[in-house]
């Protein structure tokens, strides 16, 4: 057999809905203001970044993870003040692995997994690994929850996971939480309250967990300050988290990696400083937006905001040509047409993205 031949026999061994599938699309930011995917833009302060290093450098790499993952994992459950007694948390590689692996948990022919739409993109990719069913419930053109359709397609769909992005990736509001509760109520499955915003966000889903046994609460250390560091939680009552548990790869947290989130977490205070900062930056961005004609802001809990243009994609690349690199969010959704996500940066980048984005609207003559 040629080359050829061996390789398109090969390939045809692949799933036929994978090979037709776009892999994750993720941009460069090589000399740009990236603003474009909720990263933290603050870096450690440089005596604790040595310090840090220091300390990776004393790491066992010749070992399997254990003892660290184990410290780490009681260490993110002190930080959330998670209850001790019939909780458990579990850790993944960046909280997309707890998704994929709660997709799993579930995937039985005919599982359904839902949620609102626009929402986190992942929730229906990772239904779709599964050959699972995903339902997406449109919110209100508010991006608030369309509290009787949800109710609608619970009632009919009977879904074994529903998630609740809490607040909203891609558009940054923290929906009603009686809302929400009555939601949970009519869920037969899994709620998944996905906080990966909470660092920015006035409320947590701890008590909702508290209330109701099969609310599960997802968190990350991404927008935290350690996107690169690939730390993702899920916690939950035991008997739930422990089925999660069993279906985690058993290594799938490097050494490294929970060296560096335990670090982390020992200067936590340093982190919430600079989550203050954010949002504090976030509210002078609102306002600034809103002052500019033809852009609509709306209302963000996360580190982002979400933006309405006359013509996003001429902004978008507008903005880039300047030098500003953010997220065009537009052909994700029909509720999220010519609409921009802007991640909160430092002062001097939010004031980069500002100028250009005034720059890029009177070159447009919008
Ligand atoms: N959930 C939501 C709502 C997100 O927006 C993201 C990342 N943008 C994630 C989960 C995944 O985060 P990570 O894998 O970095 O933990």
């Amino acid at each position: 057999m040629n080359t050829t031949d061996e390789l398109s026999q090969a390939l045809s061994c692949i799933r036929e809905d994978v090979r037709q599938t776009q892999a994750y699309p993720v941009q460069s930011g090589a000399g740009l203001v990236k603003l474009d995917v909720m990263e933290n833009p603050y870096r450690l302060p440089e005596a604790l970044q040595q310090q840090l290093g220091e300390r990776l450098g004393r790491v066992a790499l010749n070992r399997y993870p254990a003892e660290g993952t184990q410290q780490l994992a009681a260490a993110l459950a002190r930080h959330a003040s998670l209850p001790p007694e019939g909780y458990a948390l579990t850790l993944g590689n960046g909280s997309d692995e707890l998704i994929s692996l709660l997709s799993l948990a579930v995937a039985r022919p005919g599982a359904v997994i839902m949620s609102p739409l626009p929402s986190f993109v992942m929730y229906g990719i990772s239904a779709q690994y599964q050959h699972l069913r995903f339902v997406g419930v449109p919110l209100r053109p508010d991006f608030e929850l369309d509290e009787a359709a949800m109710l609608d397609a619970i009632a009919t769909e009977r879904p074994a996971l529903l998630y609740l992005s809490h607040p909203n990736n891609p558009t940054g509001n923290l929906w009603d939480e009686a809302v929400i509760e009555r939601l949970i109520e009519a869920a037969p499955g899994l709620v998944v309250l996905d906080e990966a915003y909470q660092p920015f966000a006035e409320r947590d889903g701890l008590g909702l967990m508290q209330r109701h046994p099969k609310v599960l609460v997802m968190r990350t250390m991404s927008k935290f300050g350690l996107a690169g560091v690939r730390i993702g939680y899920l916690m939950g009552r035991r008997e739930l988290v422990d089925q999660v548990e069993k279906l985690r790869p058993p290594f799938n947290v490097s050494v490294l990696n929970a060296e560096a989130a335990l670090f982390a977490l020992e200067h936590e205070a340093v982190y919430a400083e600079q989550a203050a900062a954010l949002r504090a930056e976030r509210e002078r961005l609102h306002a600034a937006l809103q002052q500019l004609r033809g852009v609509q802001v709306f209302p963000s809990q996360g580190n982002m905001l979400l933006v309405r243009v006359p013509d996003a994609a001429a902004v978008f690349a507008g903005l880039k040509a300047r030098g500003v690199l953010i997220k065009n969010v537009s052909g994700l959704h029909p509720l999220l047409r010519q609409c921009l996500r802007i991640t909160i940066g430092m002062p001097v980048e939010n004031q980069a993205l500002l100028s250009a984005l005034q720059a890029t609207l009177i070159d447009l003559n919008l």
